[in-house]
């Protein structure tokens, strides 16, 4: 939540708030769905590799895919994008830890989807495992990504995020043979809060599964236009 000076009086304002969320993220759902566009929400820790991973989906989707960057501070990650070639419009959320739908819905207006198809929209969210997993940006996938060197114990510490999410990305495989890390204890947790969840193992350094990862999303874009087909 933002910082304030001000002293405020306790009041549970979270269910206006989020009630106001889902306004805005029906909107969304609405323009995804107008578009066809299969509509990524990635959460994870801050050095969790979410951009790099973006830079190596890059390299299999190319201009296919456009980026939603949300950051509270600068337009790094957004000019990495772009030199990965996609699109990509920056969010600074000036101190705010999450991205709500209305920001996606600000920076959807000034993304101007009609020039070039998209197919996979990505938003890459402020990197936090907490709040972000209360607010519904309206994407189709909440992608909860996890990184080796963070720890295998933070499934069910994070518990709120772990339960919502539509997919599992174990990223930074590439440093298991380095660090104490079970993966399949990671699956067995998730699957426990969460008996859905596909399960994906990632390297945005090496590459390693991200072709797999990125096949799957072109797959489920497939099922939206066939969907699309289907009721015209
Ligand atoms: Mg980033
Ligand atoms: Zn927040």
């Amino acid at each position: 939540m933002r910082n304030s000076t001000k002293p405020r009086k306790v009041v549970d304002i979270t269910r206006p708030v989020l009630a106001k969320n889902e306004e805005f993220a029906a909107a969304n759902r609405g323009l995804f769905r107008d578009k066809a566009m299969l509509v990524l929400n990635v959460i994870g820790s801050p050095g969790s590799g979410k951009t790099t991973l973006l830079e190596a989906m890059a390299r299999h989707l190319h201009d296919a895919m456009v980026v939603i960057e949300g950051d509270v501070q600068t337009r790094r990650d957004a000019e990495r994008i772009e030199q990965a070639g996609c699109r990509a419009y920056q969010i600074e959320t000036h101190g705010a830890c999450h991205l709500d739908a209305k920001a996606v819905a600000h920076a959807l207006e000034q993304l101007d989807l009609d020039r070039g198809e998209c197919e996979v929209l990505v938003i890459e969210n402020v990197g936090n495992l907490i709040c972000p997993s209360s607010f519904d940006l309206g994407e189709h996938l909440k992608i909860g990504l996890l990184s080796v060197p963070e720890g295998d114990d933070k499934v069910l510490k994070y518990p709120s995020l772990f339960s919502r999410i539509s997919d599992l990305v174990v990223n930074k495989i590439d440093l298991l043979p380095h660090l104490t890390f079970d993966v399949e204890r990671v699956i067995a947790e998730c699957r426990s809060l969460n008996g859905d969840v596909r399960v994906f193992k990632t390297s945005g350094k090496t590459g390693e599964g991200v072709d797999n990862f990125c096949r799957f999303l072109l797959d489920e874009r497939a099922k939206i236009l066939v969907a699309r087909a289907s009721r015209a």
